[in-house]
């Protein structure tokens, strides 16, 4: 697929201030966290954030084009993660993807490794559910160093309510039509987990 490197660097635009943004949440400390867009669907090629850097200081060129399985097509080094970003867009058809290492998402993955359940809570209503009479629960899944074993497991047990998963002892990942529908996801599981960490 032919991006500009105009085009590139508008989706790194993108990706830079969401990424400011979460760093500032103190969301992608020490280079942690990856963020990612789609810029072709068929076939599937993402804009994913490049591997290493401050996420509190990326450019519009600190971002890397990858293929379905999450292999760069420019140069670049993509954060190993980038695969299961690839993963996450072709299985639910997310636009942009969020990895980050939360403290809340990490210590309720240890607290409910079989998942979190969530109810009668009006913060359910910014993933797309009525607040009340029902039950959502956000996954968590096993960690893994290959991606393709850690996609199969969110793959299986991913909630469609749910547009996230915790990945035990790592992090959360989120997804959403764009960008900022994504970003705005995360801040509504962080929320839901950081409320389940008050409850004890
Ligand atoms: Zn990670």
């Amino acid at each position: 697929m032919d991006l500009s490197r105009t085009e590139l660097e508008e989706a790194g635009a993108v990706l830079a201030a969401e990424s400011g943004r979460f760093a500032s949440f103190g969301w992608m400390r020490g280079t942690s966290g990856n963020l990612s867009t789609v810029v072709s669907r068929d076939p599937l090629r993402l804009v994913v954030t490049a591997s290493g850097h401050d996420k509190g200081e990326l450019g519009p060129s600190d971002v890397v084009l990858v293929d379905g399985a999450g292999a760069a097509l420019d140069g670049g080094t993509p954060s190993a993660e980038a695969a299961l970003h690839a993963r996450v867009a072709a299985l639910t058809g997310a636009g942009a993807v969020v990895h980050v290492h939360t403290v809340a998402s990490v210590a309720m993955g240890r607290r409910k490794p079989g998942g979190i359940v969530f109810r009668d809570l009006e913060m359910l209503k910014g993933v797309g559910q009525p607040a009340h009479d029902t039950e959502v629960t956000l996954p968590v899944i096993a960690n893994s160093q290959d991606m393709e074993e850690l996609g199969d497991r969110l793959a299986q047990a991913r909630d469609p309510r749910m547009p996230a998963v915790v990945v035990a002892g790592h992090g959360l990942y989120v997804w959403g039509a764009t960008p900022r529908q994504a970003r705005h996801h995360t801040e509504v599981v962080e929320w839901l987990l950081e409320f389940a960490l008050t409850q004890g």
